[in-house]
């Protein structure tokens, strides 16, 4: 297959462009959220589904292992944790919703910027 047109065989796929290692707590993917997830501390349990389950590590805990929050520097909005929360205590809200919110309660703390990284 290889020189041969648009298939190539895997020896011919150039490296991956991770150029170096811890890159992923730079990368906001909160920048790809179109819905956000709203927490109600009035329901929530404290089952910790969501915690376990949240694709990005984003579901935030105390010292006594309570939800606090969520990180949205990397919350990406995929709705895992509203789906399997059993007691409704997270909704999924359009991000037009939050448009008005100051920059920091809309993209959260941020631990690192992609812009710095990628020269931006
Ligand atoms: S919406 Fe997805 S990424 Fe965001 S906190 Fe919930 S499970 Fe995690
Ligand atoms: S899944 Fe729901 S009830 Fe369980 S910790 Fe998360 S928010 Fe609270």
């Amino acid at each position: 297959m290889s020189g041969s047109g648009l298939l190539k065989c895997w020896q011919d796929v150039p490296p991956g462009t991770v150029t170096f290692g811890a890159t992923s707590r730079e990368v906001e993917t909160g920048l790809w959220r179109s819905m956000r997830p709203v927490l109600d501390a009035a329901k929530c349990v404290s089952c910790l589904k969501c915690w376990l389950q949240c694709p990005d590590a984003s579901i935030t805990t105390d010292s006594d292992a309570r939800v606090t929050g969520i990180d949205f520097f990397f919350c990406k909005g995929c709705g895992v944790c509203a789906k399997v929360c059993p007691a409704g205590a997270i909704s999924m809200c359009p991000e037009s919703d939050f448009l008005s919110a100051p920059a920091e309660a809309s993209r959260g703390a941020s631990p690192g910027k992609a812009g710095e990284l990628f020269g931006a």
